[in-house]
């Protein structure tokens, strides 16, 4: 993976935070990640499609679909939006990625309604962690979180971007135009014909960070969510109840609010969204009080809300 495409931003824009039933007020789950040219989706609950024409999003910009799991509230939208894409003539091939059964699934129920998708769908079964797609200074990782049935976390990973040699400041050292600027740009040091050496920290600025965004819904608290979400610009992980309904909430898979700032304080995320908000809380207020306790930058998703990410 390359770091010189960086693009150390990305858009999300939140489609639907609620979670199991849509509520008048939050849809079903899902979000897109738009980052240069791409779009990605990341879970895709029914409604889907229309808030994604809500959003203003471009459907032709859409390259890649996430499933964390088979439970319905995130998948049941995927094959009206693929049928959509049908029908809006789309031509490029679209890549979809999610747990073991996803292709099944998404083959057995375009084949029962007689969809005739005439695009390439690529679908890809993970069933581990792994890097899942690169592209251009980017890859997606994923990782099982800890839920009822086999779910999976991502995350977009930048790698970090080289920083510039400032060739002045080289030449003024005494090295001479040539293969000992690229040596010191690779972080080579280098010998000069006086003896001299020179170090790339003398003549390189230090590399930056790339982005790093993760999406870790449905899941108890759960290590491999932190190691998504390790040093994270953003985390956007489930919030399905409050604290003091915890132990409902391990029972059925998912964790609290407050659980999912501690999530974001031991990772050492920058920011925090709370989703995946169960139809109980008409106000999100408390979720958000009790999360911002651990974790002051800390925000609830709501839908059509779009977030700017910056590394
Ligand atoms: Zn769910
Ligand atoms: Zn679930």
């Amino acid at each position: 993976m390359t770091g010189r495409h960086a693009a150390r931003h990305a858009r999300i824009t939140f489609l639907g935070t609620s979670s199991g039933a849509p509520t008048l007020a939050r849809g079903l789950p899902s979000l897109a990640l738009r980052r240069g040219p791409e779009l990605f989706l990341f879970d895709c609950g029914e409604g889907t499609q229309l808030q994604f024409r809500k959003a203003g999003l471009r459907p032709g910009r859409l390259s890649r679909v996430f499933i964390s799991h088979l439970h319905g509230d995130h998948v049941l939208g995927l094959p009206g939006f693929l049928m959509s894409l049908q029908l809006g003539g789309r031509a490029t091939p679209l890549e979809i990625h999610g747990p073991p059964g996803i292709a099944a699934l998404i083959q057995a129920v375009l084949r029962l309604v007689e969809a005739h998708i005439g695009y390439e769908l690529r679908l890809f079964e993970h069933g581990a962690a792994e890097t899942v797609a690169r592209g251009d200074g980017y890859q997606i990782e994923c990782r099982p979180l800890d839920h009822r049935a086999f779910c999976l976390g991502y995350a977009l990973v930048e790698a970090p971007v080289p920083g510039a040699l400032d060739v002045a400041r080289a030449r003024a050292l005494g090295v001479p135009d040539g293969p000992m600027m690229g040596r010191l740009k690779r972080g080579e040091s280098v010998t000069l014909s006086s003896g001299a050496t020179v170090e790339p920290a003398q003549v390189v600025a230090p590399a930056r960070r790339g982005l790093r965004v993760a999406y870790c819904t449905d899941t108890r608290p759960s290590d491999e969510a932190i190691a998504l979400a390790r040093d994270a610009d953003l985390l956007i992980h489930e919030a399905t109840f409050a604290h003091d309904r915890a132990e409902d909430a391990h029972a059925k898979g998912h964790c609290t609010a407050r659980e999912a700032a501690e999530i974001a304080t031991r990772a050492g995320a920058r920011q925090l969204a709370l989703t995946h908000i169960s139809p109980r809380y008409g106000d999100p207020a408390p979720l958000l009080s009790e999360a911002q306790a651990v974790f002051p930058n800390t925000v609830i998703a709501a839908d059509l809300m779009a977030l700017e990410v910056t590394a």
